[in-house]
């Protein structure tokens, strides 16, 4: 079964108001597991649009789809929360970490929204992670102690928490300097092999795209380029 399923899938904004504007001209995409896939398009093409839609933060308004052989249209508030409490790891560009709270308790905050127990065998799920990423050291430090590159480091971290079989990012390296942009990609790979987990990446840096095993290319709203099955693009 493909992880991730996406059938005509539509999205209108201010239905049934005079500024009403289809974004999303129905898309179809199939992603399997482990595939690493990156998702690239001018600004106002609908990326961010789509990837809310597939991390059902946001419904659309035609279409399917399915996460896990699982239709997503019919189901609660509650239902789709607890989906994607389940099954979807977030990588945003601003990583959103608290800094009341340390670095470790960062890491398993989503875990412990998902309703686990604090217990010692989740500290030392995050610590590995932690360790992972190369941060075990700063685990008690406040999310603000740490440089840009290193918090986004805590970010993936935290979204692999609950072992997420889709790993979604959006634009996770573009506030980094190029060396920390590096790091950043060499971890969503290096979990991408370890855990096979699949990932969809947005990125404007035509560098990490040219990395990734899959690129999918949006303009106005349409799939317009998908790579699957031809040869990687080869960097220059
Ligand atoms: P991208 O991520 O590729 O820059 P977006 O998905 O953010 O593209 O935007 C796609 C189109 O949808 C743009 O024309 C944008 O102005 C419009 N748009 C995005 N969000 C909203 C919204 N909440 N209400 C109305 N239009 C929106
Ligand atoms: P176990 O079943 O003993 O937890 P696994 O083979 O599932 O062992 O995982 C080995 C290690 O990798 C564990 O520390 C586990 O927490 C971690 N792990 C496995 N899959 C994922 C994933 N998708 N995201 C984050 N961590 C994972």
């Amino acid at each position: 079964t493909p992880v991730l399923q996406l059938s005509g899938l539509r999205k209108t904004y201010g239905l049934g108001t005079p500024l009403e504007v289809e974004v999303l001209h129905g898309i179809d995409l199939t992603l399997h597991s482990g595939e690493f896939a990156a998702l690239i398009g001018p600004s106002g093409s609908g990326k961010s649009t789509l990837l809310n839609l597939i991390g059902l933060l946001d419904t659309p308004t035609g279409g399917e789809i399915q996460v896990q052989g699982r239709p997503t249209a019919a189901l609660t508030d509650a239902d789709r929360t607890e989906l994607r409490g389940r099954t979807l790891g977030f990588v945003f560009q601003f990583h959103h970490l608290i800094n009341a709270f340390t670095v470790l308790d960062n890491v398993m905050m989503p875990a412990l929204l998902g309703g686990a127990v604090a217990s010692e065998a989740l500290r030392a799920r995050a610590l590995d992670l932690l360790g992972a990423v190369g941060l075990a050291m700063h685990a008690n430090k406040r999310p603000n102690a740490l440089s840009g590159g290193q918090q986004q480091r805590v970010a993936i971290a935290r979204a692999l928490m609950i072992r997420p079989p889709i790993l979604l990012a959006d634009e996770p390296t573009g506030n980094l300097d190029s060396h920390s942009a590096d790091e950043v990609f060499a971890l969503f790979r290096h979990f991408n092999q370890t855990f096979g987990c699949a990932v969809l990446l947005v990125t404007h840096d035509p560098r990490i795209a040219a990395r990734c095993d899959r690129v999918l290319e949006m303009l106005d709203g349409e799939l317009v380029r998908d790579t699957a099955g031809m040869q990687a693009p080869q960097t220059p």
